[in-house]
């Protein structure tokens, strides 16, 4: 059976403005169902790293603060801590870049919570039985919470492909331990001929130790074969990626501007996408009946909102989905994004034609389907949707 999912386009009017048709999304796609009288309604979205610009505006979250009220819930606002250092590490910083990303009480009318504690520990173990896990971790206050209202801000990612529901669950909703297990597939590592020992990796690396210097031979040069012409050749040290440290976060795949890290995209990309999948069936499985995934197709970036930085959109805004099927929302979020023309000013290298493949235009090595795919096989959802547009 064809999953419902519900999309409102971006036009407004002075009349009837974006927020009366978020509104009108929300009450086609049943928000009140998934909300008993009382509820304590986890509100699961990302703030932005501090110097990011796209996430989902404050104010939209007001918006849907504000029906999850008039629904009798109680609504509170949470994301998990980062494997990575940055401005989301522990809570104290998180709620302090929430704030300062507009995400204020006198702004959103919600508290935050910190889903998994002050420092990533505080996690619920669920039993799962599927491939590759036994049971998984998940972040003790979505476990505890009644209901979720997952809202997604849609970009590229730069491990899976698409970083659409399914990632903002099954990794967002996951604490630290849960994160470490869902990463552990992904083995960067350095082309030596390529790096020019800048040491920018370093800097983002959280797991001490994990990349080191190794001393660059000056009897026995690396090639300049393969080294990025406008970097001229150079004799500093370079760095290594000590596998047996690395937690496989990928935090120093983008950082290095001159392409010298990489995983083995097909089998690191797969199982990490199946793993994170996994976590999101643990997410939902106690909550059946009570969730519901809002999706902004808006300023659509190559890479997450986890870097400090958001770079030239790949298509134009499309819009806001809603949905109970978590695979049916990113397969549709996926196909609309796909539809459009991109932009040739963007870091889509290819397939800038409507139909064509964007994701793999930004990211050519990774197959984003695989956790579509994994997802309907696990019965989390179906690929096959019917799009019902909200006028
Ligand atoms: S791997 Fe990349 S970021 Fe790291 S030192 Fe080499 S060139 Fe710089
Ligand atoms: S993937 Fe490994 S080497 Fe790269 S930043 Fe993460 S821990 Fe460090």
């Amino acid at each position: 059976m064809k999953s419902r999912v519900f999309f409102t386009d971006l036009s407004s009017t002075p009349q009837y403005n974006l927020f009366k048709k978020l509104n009108k999304l929300l009450l086609k796609a049943e928000l009140k169902e998934i909300i008993d009288a009382g509820d304590l309604v986890a509100i699961k979205l990302h703030f932005g790293e501090r110097g990011n610009t796209s996430y989902v505006r404050p104010i939209y979250l007001r918006n849907i603060v504000d029906r999850v009220r008039e629904c009798g819930g109680k609504p509170f606002l949470t994301d998990t801590n980062t494997l990575y250092v940055g401005s989301r590490k522990e809570s104290v910083s998180h709620i302090e870049t929430a704030i300062g990303n507009g995400f204020d009480f006198s702004v959103v009318n919600a508290p935050i919570i910190i889903a998994d504690g002050l420092r990533g520990k505080s996690f619920e173990i669920i039993r799962t039985d599927k491939k590759w896990y036994k049971e998984v971790d998940i972040a003790s206050e979505i476990y505890n919470a009644d209901s979720i209202v997952a809202v997604t801000h849609f970009k590229c990612h730069e491990l899976s492909g698409i970083g659409g529901v399914i990632k903002n669950i099954g990794m967002g909703c996951a604490a630290l331990k849960g994160k470490l297990n869902q990463h552990s597939s992904v083995k960067p590592f350095v082309i030596m001929d390529k790096c020019t020992g800048c040491m920018r990796c370093i800097q983002w690396c959280p797991a001490e130790g994990a990349i080191v210097r190794v001393k660059n031979n000056p009897l026995n040069p690396p090639s300049i074969k393969g080294t990025n012409p406008i970097t001229p050749f150079t004799k500093r040290d370079k760095v290594k990626i000590v596998s047996e440290v690395c937690i496989g976060c990928g935090e120093c795949i983008l950082p290095c501007r001159d392409g010298a890290i990489k995983i083995k995209w097909d089998a690191d990309t797969s199982s990490m996408q199946e793993k994170m999948v996994e976590h999101v069936y643990a997410v939902l499985q106690g909550k059946k009946g009570k969730y519901i995934f809002i999706t902004f197709l808006t300023q659509i970036s190559p890479a997450c909102d986890c870097y400090p930085s958001s770079d030239i959109p790949i298509v134009g805004d499309i819009g806001i989905l809603a949905s109970k099927d978590p695979v049916a929302i990113d397969q549709a979020s996926a196909d609309m994004v796909n539809k459009q023309h991109g932009n040739r000013n963007s870091k889509l290298l290819k397939n800038f034609e409507p139909g064509e493949d964007k994701f793999r235009g930004v990211y050519p090595e990774i197959d984003w389907t695989v956790q579509l795919k994994y997802g309907e096989e696990i019965g989390l959802g179906s690929r096959d949707y019917e799009l019902i547009e909200v006028k």
